[in-house]
C-alpha cells in the first residue's frame, strides 16, 4: 500500500449516457456524449476519499459506435496501466453494448488487477441520474481486493456481475443489468464490497491483431424461417456466422440445410436465442435438432449467448484462429 494508504484507480471514459448532455440543438435536441472523464469524476462527492482517481477520456462515443479496434486499443492501454502500478481500472461507457465490451475485455486481459465497467441509464440532466452512484460503486470495487484475479466485472445499480454472464435486459430501468444464468456475484452496501461467488478465469484470446476487417454475422432463427437469410449471407463478405437457434439449439429443416452449406464455407457457431442455459449436445434427433446441426459441422457455443459468441468469434478471426477447427477448439472451453 502507498503512503497515502489509498489505492490508485484509473477511470477510462468512453462516452455513453453517463457523459451525455444536450448538444448543439439545445433543449430541442437529444443528449450526446460530451463530458470528459475528469468531469465525471468531479461529479462524485467523496470519491477522493475512496481512492486516488486519475481520469482520462479514451473515446467520446455512444456505445453502439465503439468497435473492435477501440477495444483492442483500450485493452492495450489497460495493460500499460497495470504495468505502471495502477491498482484498478474503471471503464465508463454507454450501456447498450456493455455486455459485449466487458466480455471482450475479459477475453483480452489476463490480469490480477480489477477491471470494472460501468455507465448510467439516466443522463446527468435527468432527475435521479445514476451515473455518480455507479461510478462511486465501481471505484470502490476497483480499489478493493474482492474481485482481484476474476477478470472483468460490470458494476451497476450497486450490483457486481461477471462479464461472461451479464446482459442488458431492459431499455430504461436502472436494474437493467442481470446475469440470467446464475445471478449477481456480489454487491456494494454502504462502503463495503461484498463478493459472494467467485468465478474462475477463462482462457484469454492471445496474439496480435493481423486482420481488422473480419466480419461475423449473427442470425436469430424464428418460427417459419426457411433459411433465405442464411443463404443471403454467403458471398456477402462475412468470415463466420453465429446462429441463435430456438430452445436448446433447434431450427426448421430448411434452415438446417442452409446452415450445413454455410458451415462448409466458414465457421458456423450454434447458440440459443433463449438467453440463458447451454446449447444441448445429445438430446434430440430430429432434422434441425442440435445433434443434426452438430453432425452437419456447426460448433456449439456452449453457455455463451449469441452476442458473446459473436464477440469471441470476432476476436479469434482478428488474430490467427480462423479455421473451423481452431474456432471449435476455442469454443470447447465454453461448451
Ligand atoms: N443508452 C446508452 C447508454 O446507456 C447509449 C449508449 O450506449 O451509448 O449509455
Amino acid at each position: 500500500m502507498r503512503e497515502t494508504d489509498k489505492r490508485s484507480v484509473a477511470v477510462m471514459a468512453l462516452g455513453g449516457t453517463i457523459a451525455m448532455v444536450k448538444g448543439k440543438g439545445g433543449e430541442k435536441g437529444g443528449v450526446v456524449p460530451t463530458l470528459a472523464g475528469e468531469a465525471l469524476v468531479a461529479a462524485v462527492p467523496g470519491l477522493d476519499a475512496v481512492a486516488d482517481v486519475h481520469a482520462q477520456s479514451f473515446r467520446q462515443l455512444p456505445s453502439a459506435q465503439l468497435g473492435y479496434d477501440d477495444l483492442d486499443g483500450l485493452a492495450a492501454a489497460i495493460g500499460q496501466l497495470d504495468n505502471g502500478g495502477c491498482d484498478g481500472v474503471v471503464v465508463t461507457q454507454g450501456t447498450d453494448t456493455i455486455e459485449e465490451t466487458a466480455f471482450v475485455l475479459d477475453r483480452l486481459l489476463d490480469l490480477e488487477m480489477p477491471v470494472v465497467v460501468t455507465g448510467a441509464m439516466r443522463n446527468p440532466t435527468e432527475v435521479g441520474a445514476d451515473g455518480p452512484a455507479n461510478l462511486l460503486a465501481a471505484v470502490r470495487v476497483a480499489s478493493s481486493e474482492a474481485v482481484r484475479g476474476m477478470g472483468c466485472v460490470v458494476v451497476f445499480n450497486d450490483e457486481i456481475h461477471a462479464a461472461r454472464f451479464v446482459r442488458k435486459t431492459h431499455t430504461s430501468r436502472l436494474d437493467t443489468f442481470q446475469s440470467p444464468a446464475c445471478g449477481r456475484i456480489g454487491w456494494i452496501t454502504e462502503d463495503r464490497v461484498r463478493v459472494v461467488a467467485r468465478v474462475p478465469r477463462m482462457p484469454v484470446v492471445r496474439g496480435p491483431v493481423t486482420r481488422n476487417d473480419a466480419r461475423v454475422a449473427l442470425v436469430k432463427i424464428a418460427l417459419g424461417d426457411r433459411g433465405e437469410q442464411v443463404r443471403a449471407l454467403q458471398g456477402a463478405g462475412f468470415s463466420a456466422l453465429v446462429v441463435e437457434a430456438t430452445g436448446g439449439g433447434h431450427v426448421p429443416r430448411e434452415v438446417a440445410d442452409a446452415l450445413e452449406a454455410a458451415a462448409r464455407a466458414m465457421p458456423v457457431v450454434l447458440a440459443s436465442r433463449t438467453g440463458s442455459g447451454e446449447v444441448l449436445a445429445h438430446t434430440y434427433g430430429f432434422p434441425g435438432s442440435e445433434t443434426d446441426l452438430l453432425r452437419r459441422g456447426l460448433i456449439r457455443a456452449g453457455w455463451l449467448d449469441g452476442l458473446k459468441a459473436k464477440a469471441l468469434l470476432t476476436l479469434l478471426l482478428r488474430r490467427e484462429s480462423r479455421t473451423s477447427a481452431q474456432v471449435a477448439e476455442a469454443f470447447a472451453a465454453w461448451a
